[in-house]
């Protein structure tokens, strides 16, 4: 069975074919700058890249380019289309409709259009992608994955914000949390790599990127997690600001005469670690700047990392416990200093950190000691495959 898994946003639609047989990938890429000049697709079969120079108007354009790149006589990988079995599409907000990956139909499409609001940025491009599919290839099973699904069994005192009821009642304000596909991917393997039944055991899982997320996993379902309405609550990210006293936003609404707009694009695009330090939004420059002695860069990392200890020890508390700990996402999986300092002070939880074993980059291994009662894992994550995953599972009937 071959699976096609695509991620479409609002310029770029990235791709990857699998080959569920052994879960390999045949090719993946990225289609860029969708409707803005100097539009190209990145192709890449083992390990070879090419890259295509075309104009590319729209989505339709695009996924049409996908499609003859995995069929080209030199640079593909199928003799035709009936090769692909089903396609599987992220979509980024599934509101309280979806619990779990669904076939997509039209009521389906409808439903997350409903909920489209609360991801004006990703849904209606999310969106695009099936509806340029069930044109392109009608005949072919469509199936949705949600960032948020996992996170529908986190419980109402979670989910609640102590705002007038009828704001949720009406509009749908409530906590929904995102990145479900990573969380539950690491925290499935973890339960394994603990040699632990999934279903009886309490994991935190970071899931630490430009975007970050914490989430309490316990007995296999998302009690808690720190993103919230939008990807903006919790942790400091890149450029988001993460958990902040909301009386912050009409204090600064008047001091400096912003509009709403104004305020939400300093919040997601002007603040995190790139507001504190000043200098970048990428992990790497803040951890190179403050080892050459620039302070608000030593500031903004100390920011994160006390961020991302304040969550494991709430989430701690919220599950009676912690039996695994896991890292995943570019920083999570590569930041060796970032894991060290969000880890310092937490000993008490029931491990030593095996600094030997925590200094690696990208791959899965054990970072607490042996012996440790609560376990450290680095584990990089595969969204895309859980796509996949879900897609032939759903397939399968
Ligand atoms: P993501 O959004 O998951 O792609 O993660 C992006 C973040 O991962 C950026 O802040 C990068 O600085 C960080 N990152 C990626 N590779 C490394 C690395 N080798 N060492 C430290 N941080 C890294």
């Amino acid at each position: 069975m071959k699976i096609l898994v695509l991620n479409s946003g609002s310029s770029s639609i990235k791709y990857q074919l699998f080959n569920m047989e052994n879960e390999n990938v045949l090719a993946k890429g990225i289609v860029e700058r969708i409707g803005i000049d100097d539009s190209f697709l990145e192709h890449e079969v083992n390990g070879d890249e090419i890259v295509i120079k075309e104009d590319i108007p729209n989505h339709s354009k695009g996924i049409s380019l996908v499609i003859d790149a995995l069929l080209d006589d030199n640079h593909g990988v199928l003799a035709s289309m009936d090769e692909i079995n089903a396609v599987g599409h992220r979509v980024v907000h599934g509101g309280e409709k979806f619990a779990d990956s669904v076939k997509i139909t039209d009521e389906v499409v409808e439903q997350m259009e409903d909920v489209s609001d609360l991801a004006p940025l990703h849904n209606p491009p999310n969106i695009a992608g099936i509806k340029v599919c069930q044109e392109l290839m009608p005949e072919k099973p469509q199936v949705g994955v949600f960032d948020t699904a996992f996170h529908q069994s986190m419980p109402a005192e979670a989910y609640t914000y102590a705002l007038p009821y009828e704001y949720y009642e009406k509009y749908g304000v409530r906590r929904y949390g995102f990145h479900g596909t990573s969380h539950r991917f690491v925290a499935k393997r973890a339960a394994k790599l603990i040699d632990k039944d999934f279903n009886d055991s309490k994991i935190i899982t970071c899931h630490l990127g430009n975007g970050a997320s914490v989430a309490a996993v316990k007995n296999g379902k998302s009690i808690d997690t720190s993103m919230g309405l939008t990807p903006l609550e919790g942790l400091v990210m890149g450029t988001r600001c993460g958990d902040i006293d909301p009386a912050i936003v009409p204090f600064l609404q008047e001091k400096e005469d912003l509009s709403s707009k104004e305020i939400d694009n300093i919040m997601n695009k002007k603040s995190g670690l790139l507001g504190i330090s000043g200098i970048s939004n990428d992990s790497r420059d803040i951890q190179e700047a403050a080892a050459d002695g620039n302070e608000r860069a030593q500031l903004a990392g100390d920011v994160f990392n006390y961020r991302v200890k304040k969550y494991i020890g709430a989430y701690t508390a919220a599950m009676g416990g912690v039996d695994a700990i896991v890292f995943t996402a570019g920083i999570g999986e590569n930041a060796i200093e970032i894991r060290e300092g969000i880890l310092d002070g937490l000993e008490y939880l029931g491990f030593e950190l095996d600094k030997e074993a925590n200094d690696s980059r990208g791959k899965e291994i054990e970072i607490s000691k042996a012996g440790s009662d609560t376990r450290v894992f680095v584990i990089p994550t595969n969204e895309e495959l859980v796509i996949a995953r879900d897609t032939a599972e759903i397939l399968e009937g």
